[in-house]
């Protein structure tokens, strides 16, 4: 999955490639897609909902350029996989999950996996999580029409928001900074998400 999905593709930071490395991704999916954990596809997790594709949890990732020991906002649980890349990237992880079901089964294989110290938590990730902001990076797994403008007040100065921003259908996944001048979107690239649904959604 590193070699082909991700290197191949021109994922660079060695901390991305080498965390992907170790996270067992096959903890994350349903017990009958197991041996279709590492193909180069989302996979139906259930209520709707799927674990992203390997490589977009890498460029999502990648975009946030989290350092050891920051805190992150990771919007969209779901399985609980990107919350466990970005623990395993070192960062201080605070996931938000807005059905139930999702957050209670993301938080059991978390700590089955080994990554008990994420924190799950039930509710509307468009509004964030104000009462552990500020965030050095806040991750978004859903896409949205913009960049919901309560995440980026949630940034500590020089903070990163990754976010797939666009219709159902076609998407760019931006990089919006946070600067004295406001948002700066410094990257972008296409991509394909589930909708984020909620108050700063659709
Ligand atoms: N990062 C996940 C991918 C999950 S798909 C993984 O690695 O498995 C996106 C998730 O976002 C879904 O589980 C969906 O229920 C959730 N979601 C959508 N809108 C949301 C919102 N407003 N708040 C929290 N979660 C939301």
């Amino acid at each position: 999955m590193v070699a082909e999905q991700l290197d191949a593709r021109g994922i660079r930071d060695p901390r991305v490639l080498e965390a992907m490395g170790r996270v067992p991704r096959e903890a994350f999916t349903d017990e009958d897609d197991r041996k279709r954990a590492y193909e180069d596809i989302p996979v139906q997790i259930g209520w709707a909902q799927t674990i992203s594709q390997p490589y977009m949890v890498a460029l999502i990732c990648e975009a946030a350029a989290v350092r050891p020991g920051q805190k992150v906002l990771d919007v969209g649980t779901g399985s609980g996989y990107q919350a466990a890349v970005l623990a395993e990237l070192g960062a201080e992880v605070f996931s938000i999950e807005r059905i139930r079901q999702l957050a209670e089964r993301a938080e059991d294989k978390l700590v089955t996996a080994g990554y008990g110290q994420v924190t799950v938590v039930l509710g509307d990730g468009s509004l964030g999580l104000p009462e552990e902001a500020p965030f050095d990076a806040i991750t978004v797994a859903a896409a949205a029409p913009e960049p919901p403008p309560t995440l980026y007040d949630q940034l500590v100065a020089g903070g990163r928001l990754v976010v797939p921003i666009g219709n159902r259908r076609a998407q760019r996944l931006e990089v919006v900074v946070r600067t004295p001048e406001g948002p700066a979107v410094v990257h972008s690239v296409p991509c394909r998400f589930v909708p984020l649904v909620g108050e700063e959604g659709y």
